[in-house]
């Protein structure tokens, strides 16, 4: 619940932060022996229904096209992949990533110079994959690590990309370290570890507390946060809800590289860390909203 929580807090700061005239929500399913799936997914569809399109759904962890095909038997406001949704999402979110992680790269250097670099991707999932293969078309060094070996190789093959053995990763000398697994991975434990110089990844929630930001900073590792550089899928799907086009993936990551690029500079101007930067601005654009609402604007 409470990772449910913080994730519907990230997408309402995804949503002030990258414009988007909306809010965030996200929905959990808990996950209980003899739990009838297609019932508790139909029951999803038939509770976002009544919402009457103040809410829309869409695909994240452990819910994908099947699962969504069952919303989709009980309500009109869920996002899906299929041919006549706002095309696939995870390839915005990597995209998205692709463009974020360059930003990052020119911000410390001035240029991606791709072909000198060395990222680390944790996880190869639907984004994960889609990333290391961005990366090393760019002519990156692609390094890969998943929990699932069987798809670590998998993928390895497919791209011909490196791998590391799971819990390796933080250790491993690179420019980048994409997390694109779960959230909560760098913690206590994990920030020391890394051999880094920036983070840059698609998974919603990668600081365990907003210290392990703090800890980033101190360590001179550059944190693009998770709330901007991870919202590609978000901008695809709303843009579709809302205006009903399909925004080009190639309009995504540069909308996504120019908004990083302005927050890191900000960021830098002001010796803060960045993701603290950024949760306190979106904040801010929250309370902005709300008072204009407040005085019967449009918020
Ligand atoms: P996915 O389930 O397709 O892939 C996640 C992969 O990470 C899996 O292959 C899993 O085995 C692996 N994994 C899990 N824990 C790991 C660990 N500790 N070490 C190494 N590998 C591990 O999910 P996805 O859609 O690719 O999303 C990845 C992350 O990005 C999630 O945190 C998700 O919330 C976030 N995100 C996804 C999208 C999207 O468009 N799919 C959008 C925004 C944010």
């Amino acid at each position: 619940m409470r990772d449910v929580l913080r994730l519907s807090r990230a997408m309402t700061h995804k949503c002030v932060l990258l414009g988007l005239p909306a809010g965030g929500g996200k929905v959990v399913l808990p996950e209980r022996e003899g739990v009838d799936w297609p019932g508790a997914y139909h029951y999803l569809g038939e509770v976002v229904q009544r919402l009457g399109g103040r809410y829309c759904t869409g695909p994240d962890v452990g819910t994908g096209p099947d699962e969504l095909a069952f919303v989709a038997e009980r309500t009109e406001f869920v996002t899906r992949p299929d041919p006549t949704g706002p095309g696939q999402l995870a390839d915005a979110t990597a995209e998205g990533v692709f463009a974020g992680i360059g930003a990052s790269l020119r911000h410390l250097e001035g240029e991606e110079d791709w072909s000198a670099r060395t990222i680390v991707v944790q996880g190869l999932g639907a984004v994960g994959s889609r990333l290391a293969a961005r990366l090393a078309a760019a002519g990156a060094r692609v390094i890969g690590v998943d929990l699932d070996a069987e798809r670590a190789q998998d993928v390895g093959r497919e791209l011909d990309i490196d791998l590391v053995d799971s819990s390796r990763e933080f250790d491993v000398p690179c420019d980048v370290f994409a997390p694109c697994a779960l959230g909560g991975v760098l913690h206590d434990l994990t920030v020391p570890r890394l051999a880094c110089r920036v983070v840059a990844g698609a998974a919603n929630n990668v600081l365990a507390r907003p210290a392990h930001g703090d800890a980033l900073h101190e360590r001179g590792i550059l944190y693009a946060p998770d709330f901007v550089i991870s919202s590609g899928a978000l901008i695809r799907g709303a843009r579709f809800q809302l205006e009903g086009r399909r925004e080009p993936v190639a309009a995504i990551g540069e909308h996504i590289g120019t908004t990083l690029s302005e927050l890191l500079e900000v960021a830098r101007q002001e010796g803060r860390p960045p993701a603290r930067w950024a949760f306190d601005e979106a904040e801010a654009r929250i309370r902005k909203r709300r008072d204009r609402a407040v005085d019967g604007g449009t918020p």
